[in-house]
């Protein structure tokens, strides 16, 4: 039972997302009532002893449910956690009259085809997309594309299913593989779509912010120092403060004000990624939540608040204009899955630890298990964290740390057997 000025929180969590703990410790801190709310079946949510489960992909029965549960116990805020729960999110938090943003905008910044179409009405700079049907021949389009494309998923995140394609026979195979892993997903021609966009050379760097009445506060501007040219495209090392001109992150946080109001976002945080060449910077994504995995873990603002205080702060309406990263540089390193197969060993973790600069490793593939790459594959081996005086010293420091971890990798064993007949009788 809450307290009469102790602030609620309904918070739609994903079982499997990175982000829960750093959240739900957030609300701890800031002495918050917090109803979780777990994307779950109602069949796994009893078995799993889960008091709130609603699937966030049929938003019109989770939001039904969620309502019915609340009755009249009023909340403060509606917050997701993740890309998953955006767009129900908005929708709980419009029917109980909560700061939000539109449905409408949810959806275009959890859709990228939705999402394209919008930054081009507004004349916001995105690559050209089209967009085709999970069951389209790709032997066909492939005659039409124009080289280099990339491939992906209209839905989806973390980079999967998307795939760069340099020629026909390369569209063919990228196209067939994306088609696999949203049917693997459960999705069909209605509930999704694969695009096929031009190809866009360029540096990447992601932006975090924090929208208020559609005004932009930048919390952080990342660079990606490895390059991203496919054909897949794994995220692996971030750091802040940004290597570029002062000139260029103006040009930066511009262009992601811009694509917010293109899409209708106005409250709430938001990631985006963009590529910058000789044309300026142009949106590759830009969504309605806060950077994903443990990425988090490395900003801190004002007196040691994390993300998540400042993005649940600003949700139940309190200032957080004074929030200022300080003057440190940090990193990240998301460590890719090199190969598939049975995580069995991680050696040299404590090695990675001790190298100046490091301040943190952690291992969040569990050993014994199978472990999937892009693009199937949606989650890291771990990560590294890591500070300095300046970021080319985080960066290296960073690549030495990875460089002393050592994956011990085996190749599933195959059984030889159908596992699916039935046992003869
Ligand atoms: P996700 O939401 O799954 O991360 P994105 O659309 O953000 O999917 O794509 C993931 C990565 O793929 C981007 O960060 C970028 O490096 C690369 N990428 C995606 N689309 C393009 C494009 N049109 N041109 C060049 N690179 C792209």
């Amino acid at each position: 039972m809450s307290s009469n000025d102790q602030k609620r929180v309904l918070m739609l969590l994903s079982p499997q997302s990175y982000r829960n703990a750093a959240f739900l410790k957030a609300g701890e801190r800031l002495g918050l009532d917090v109803i979780q709310v777990v994307d779950v079946p109602d069949a796994l949510a009893s078995e799993w002893g889960i008091n709130n489960g609603v699937e966030f992909r049929k938003p019109e029965q989770a939001e039904k449910k969620l309502m019915d549960r609340l009755g009249s116990d009023p909340v403060n805020a509606v917050i997701s956690l993740d890309d998953s729960a955006t767009l129900l999110a908005s929708k709980v938090a419009h029917r109980l009259n909560l700061p939000s943003n539109d449905p409408e905008a949810a959806l275009a910044a959890r859709d990228k085809w939705v999402m394209r179409q919008r930054l081009h009405e507004h004349g916001v700079p995105a690559p050209l997309a089209w967009r085709h049907d999970l069951d389209a021949d790709p032997a066909t389009i492939a005659l039409d594309v124009r080289y280099p494309c990339v491939v992906k998923p209209n839905l989806l995140s973390g980079s999967r299913g998307v795939i760069r394609a340099n020629d026909p026979d390369e569209f063919t195979i990228a196209f067939e593989r994306t088609r696999q892993i949203l049917v693997s997903e459960g999705f069909t021609n209605e509930t999704a779509g694969i695009l096929v966009e031009d190809y866009l050379p360029g540096i990447e760097v992601a932006l975090e912010g924090i929208l208020s009445e559609g005004k932009l506060q930048v919390l952080a501007l990342f660079d990606k120092p490895d390059p991203l040219e496919g054909p897949f495209f794994e995220e692996t090392i971030y750091t802040t403060p940004s290597r570029l001109s002062d000139d260029e992150q103006r040009a930066i946080a511009t262009c992601t004000e811009e694509a917010s109001a293109a899409l209708g976002l106005r409250t709430g945080p938001v990631h985006a990624e963009l590529r910058l060449n000789d044309m300026g910077p142009w949106i590759i994504e830009i969504a309605g939540r806060s950077i994903g995995g443990l990425c988090s873990t490395i900003l801190e603002f004002g007196t040691g608040q994390s993300l998540e205080e400042l993005i649940l702060r600003h949700a139940i309406g309190e200032p957080i204009s004074g929030a200022e990263r300080g003057n440190d540089a940090v990193g990240v390193m998301m460590i890719p899955i090199p190969k598939a197969g049975m995580l069995r060993e991680v050696c040299g973790v404590e090695e990675a630890k001790q190298v100046p600069g490091v301040t943190g490793v952690e291992i969040s593939a569990p050993i014994n298990h199978s472990i999937v790459p892009l693009p199937e594959g949606s989650s890291y081996l771990g990560f590294i964290f890591a500070k300095g005086d300046n970021v080319d010293d985080v960066e290296a420091a960073l690549r030495e740390a990875h460089d002393a971890l050592e994956f011990r990798i085996s190749s599933q064993i195959r059984l030889t057997a159908d596992p699916v007949s039935p046992p003869s009788r």
